[in-house]
């Protein structure tokens, strides 16, 4: 009789155990498995736990790095707005001065010729240009003539008509022709000498 509770309760002590095991495997497998396929597993588990002072300080770090690559975003973009608006509207200037300079070719063509045939037969090719008196600046400028070195979008003030800044001076008020001078740099000469290996005037407003 004795030997029989012992028995029983040997049994009962084994399947005690190996219900154990089965419930550990049970609760642990689902675990296991939610580790690996949940991805909210991982990013819900460290909220849970207080921050400490190293993970705000980085986390702040971090923030203040991403504000500031989208605030110098910003400003690139503006940057390449002014100067797409100043490209296109130094090209308007160019078209609508482009006659002047025609003329100014003309008028000196016969001129330049002659001092290029004089350059190609002196001592190293060039000769002083008297078309500027060798100054290497004409004594005028093919878009702002008539005002003296001023933007002849914004007539000087370098504020455009919305209150930004004139888009072809950039807020100068200077031509950006001649910088302001009312003279405009030679258009057939290398300071002041005409040169046989100097490329010839170009056609359009430079
Ligand atoms: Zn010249
Ligand atoms: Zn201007
Ligand atoms: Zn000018």
């Amino acid at each position: 009789m004795r030997n029989t509770i012992v028995i029983v309760g040997f049994v009962l002590a084994m399947l005690a155990a190996a219900w154990h095991g089965a419930t550990k495997e049970d609760s642990t497998a689902p675990q296991a498995i939610q580790d690996q396929t949940s991805p909210s597993y991982s990013t819900a588990a460290p909220s849970a736990e207080p921050d400490s002072p190293d993970r705000s300080l980085h986390h702040a770090a971090a923030t203040a790095r991403i504000e500031q690559l989208k605030k110098q975003e910003l400003e690139l973009e503006k940057l390449a707005e002014i100067q797409e608006q100043s490209h296109l509207s130094r090209d308007l200037l160019r078209q609508a001065h482009q006659y002047q300079w025609t003329a100014i070719l003309r008028t000196n063509q016969t001129a330049f010729y002659a001092l290029l045939k004089q350059a190609a037969k002196a001592p190293g090719g060039v000769v002083p240009c008297t078309i500027c008196d060798g100054k290497s600046y004409m004594a005028f400028c093919a878009i702002c003539n008539r005002v003296d070195g001023k933007c002849p979008t914004c007539g000087g003030s370098g504020q455009a008509s919305t209150g930004k800044l004139c888009p072809p001076c950039g807020g100068t008020g200077k031509c950006f022709l001649c910088s302001g001078s009312g003279k405009m740099l030679c258009a057939f000469c290398d300071d002041g000498m005409i040169d046989v290996k100097h490329p010839l005037p170009p056609r359009d407003i430079p």
